[in-house]
This record gives structure tokens, C-alpha cells and sequence, in this order.
């Protein structure tokens, strides 16, 4: 896949910090189809990232910028027109905003989806307010073509408006999509189709919105 995604000249490539399939499959569905998504897996990369920000911005802001020095440690930086990384938190209004920057390990350190959606329903038993939201931090790292060095950082982040339900619904999806139901809706996550969450989620939001950097930028 690499291969053919570096020997392609005319798509933008851009490197998806991320070694989630879900992710990389969903990112690839929303992004249109003249940009190449290569994942870290496909590049060769196979470390562990430690997530040690206090802010989802700083946590995306921290994978982004490890994979670019990465792939400038390789020599592939002409290779490739960027990298991005999504961090992304669940914020439960009643709980104050958290799980927030600790959505992935809420349950324990090494806790499964399963058990971080238990925890979710635990903690909102008997509380009727169950508004919470998804929010999306993505940070593009791009090179800059005027000089030698130096590289060029931006931020963009999307949400999506919703609430915990009352028990697990639905098989599809991922994370904590069988008890988030988004605004406008009366179905979890994991009870949509794919293509209607991905046309509502917070990564879609924010994908869009870093689709819109990479046209501004290129005009
Ligand atoms: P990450 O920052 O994307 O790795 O995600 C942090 C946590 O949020 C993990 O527990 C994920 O399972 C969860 N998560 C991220 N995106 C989604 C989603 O689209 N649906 C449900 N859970 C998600």
C-alpha cells in the first residue's frame, strides 16, 4: 500500500498518526479520495506514543509532532505533504467535562472499550442529565516548502452534541459508540450506519475542518 501511495505523485499523502483500524478505516471514508491516508503501520512506525498531555490538544499536538521528526529521521519528509493526529474525549456535562482527556483509560490504565462503557453507565446512574459531547483535537504537521526547515502547525477540532443512554445499544462502531446518541437522533452511535456517523461525528467535523486548511493553503 506504501508503495503505491508513494509512487502516486498527483494525490496529496498525508500520514495518519494513529494505529487504530477503525479510525484509519472511518479518516479514509471522510477524507476525499485525491488525498492518500498512509497509516503508522504502513510507514514502519510501530512504537507506542505515551499520551502524557493534560489537554486533548496537547496529546494530538504530541503524536503529530513525534511521527513528523520520525519521518524527518527517515528522510521521508519530501516524501509525504504531512502528518496529522486526532485526540479525541468524551465530555459528560454532569461529571464536570470528564472523562475528558482520560476517556481511552477511565475504567484502568490497560481497561477495555467494554468496561470504560460500563463505567459511563455506572457513573450517570439515577443522574437525568445526560448531555455529554465527543470533541476532536486534530494537529496537522506540515513541512514548509519556502525553507530548508522548520515546520508548519495548525489546530482544528470538531464536536458532536449528545447523550449517554440508559444501556448498551447497537454492535457497530467503536469505544464508547453503543451508549453516545447523538443530537437529532434516537439511536446510539453503534445502532447508525456507518455512513450517518460519519457524517455527524466529531472526527468527521474536525476532518472537515482540516480539509478546509489544506484547500485554503493550496489556493
Ligand atoms: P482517541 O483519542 O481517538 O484514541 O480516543 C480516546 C478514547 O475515546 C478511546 O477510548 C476511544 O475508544 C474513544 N473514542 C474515540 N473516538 C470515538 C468514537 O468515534 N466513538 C466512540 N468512542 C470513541
Amino acid at each position: 500500500y506504501l508503495c503505491r501511495v508513494l509512487y502516486n505523485r498527483k494525490k496529496m499523502k498525508l500520514v495518519f498518526a494513529s494505529n487504530n483500524k477503525h479510525k484509519l478505516d472511518e479518516v479514509r471514508k471522510i477524507l476525499p479520495s485525491d488525498i492518500c491516508v498512509v497509516g503508522l503501520a504502513e510507514l514502519g512506525f510501530h512504537a507506542e506514543i505515551d499520551e502524557t498531555g493534560e489537554t486533548l490538544e496537547e496529546n494530538s499536538a504530541l503524536k503529530a509532532k513525534t511521527i513528523w521528526t520520525w519521518i524527518a529521521q527517515q528522510q521521508l519528509t519530501h516524501e509525504v505533504d504531512g502528518v496529522f493526529a486526532d485526540d479525541t474525549g468524551l465530555e459528560i456535562r454532569a461529571l464536570g467535562g470528564a472523562p475528558g482527556v482520560r476517556t481511552a483509560r477511565w475504567a484502568g490504565e490497560d481497561c477495555n472499550d467494554a468496561a470504560n462503557r460500563q463505567k459511563a453507565l455506572q457513573e450517570l446512574q439515577g443522574i437525568t442529565n445526560r448531555e455529554a459531547r465527543f470533541r476532536t483535537v486534530i494537529t496537522l504537521v506540515r513541512g514548509e516548502k519556502q525553507e530548508a526547515k522548520g515546520e508548519r502547525i495548525e489546530q482544528v477540532e470538531g464536536i458532536v452534541n449528545g447523550q449517554i443512554s440508559e444501556a448498551e445499544e447497537g454492535n457497530g462502531g467503536f469505544g464508547y459508540d453503543p451508549v453516545f446518541i447523538p443530537e437529532g437522533y434516537d439511536k446510539t452511535f453503534a445502532e447508525l450506519p456507518a455512513e450517518v456517523k460519519n457524517s455527524i461525528s466529531h472526527r468527521a467535523r474536525a476532518m472537515e475542518a482540516m480539509r478546509e486548511l489544506l484547500s485554503n493553503n493550496n489556493k
